[in-house]
């Protein structure tokens, strides 16, 4: 008889920052009516909460502490850090290198990492998409279906750099700005020694690279049925 390894009903999408994740799982979880958490907004409302109470982002206990202390609610629109909306306010220059900055820490990604888990555990049977850098390789190993998205380091700055949920309005004079930051944040996100940003060997990769959104949809969409279905017939 064939064992089986239990596997956890999410839909892990991880990759680098610009590669499209957010309009991807978004759209993904829509077409199949499920869950979206974004794991990155939960990493940078820690950071942004730390920056409002004035914690100095190097103090780990703090930080992990907050991160098990603060209120989040999260939909596929906004986020909500103690009952504020913070949506816009998370997503600047400032938040993003201090989000990165947080996520290095051991203390604080295994706050969140629990957390992340509880909102499987929560759902049930019901299946999740979950976006992030880590989701296939450590919150969710056995996840049914793992998506690595990428694209060009090029594309993805001006994706980010025209991006209007990100505040840059799409000035191209800030473009060469875009680039470097976000060549420093992946250099981090790469780096760090607690699950650094790589593909999990059983995961599907997709570059984005000159795509327009509802192709990359359409094509992640057929991954998804056919690893559900080849999982349903094993
Ligand atoms: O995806 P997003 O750019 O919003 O993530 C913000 C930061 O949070 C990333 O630069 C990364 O350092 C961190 N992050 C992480 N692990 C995740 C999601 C995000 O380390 N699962």
């Amino acid at each position: 008889m064939t064992q089986h390894t239990p596997r956890d009903p999410v839909i892990a999408i991880d990759g680098p920052s610009g590669a499209g994740k957010g309009s991807v799982s978004r759209a993904i979880a829509k077409a199949l009516g499920c869950r979206y958490v974004d794991t990155g907004a939960m990493y940078r409302a820690v950071a942004w909460m730390a920056t409002h109470e004035g914690l100095a982002l190097d103090d780990e206990p703090a930080l992990a502490a907050l991160a098990e202390r603060v209120e989040l609610t999260l939909d596929d629109q906004t986020v909500l850090v103690e009952g504020h909306d913070v949506t816009r306010a998370i997503r600047t220059a400032e938040i993003d290198a201090a989000a990165a900055r947080v996520a290095r820490m051991p203390a604080v990604r295994e706050v969140l990492v629990r957390r992340q888990r509880a909102y499987a555990a929560a759902g049930g049977l019901v299946m999740l998409v979950m976006e992030g850098r880590d989701i296939g390789t450590t919150v969710f190993p056995a996840a049914q279906v793992k998506i690595y998205l990428d694209a060009s380091s090029q594309e993805r700055a001006a994706r980010r750099a025209s991006d209007p949920a990100h505040g840059l309005g799409g000035a191209t004079s800030v473009l060469s700005d875009v680039a470097s930051a976000l060549e420093a944040r992946d250099h981090s996100d790469r780096t760090r020694k607690s699950s650094p940003l790589t593909m999990a060997a059983d995961a599907v990769r997709v570059d984005t690279t000159g795509m327009p959104l509802e192709g990359v949809v359409e094509q992640v969409l057929d991954i998804v049925r056919d690893r559900l279905a080849a999982r349903f017939r094993a």
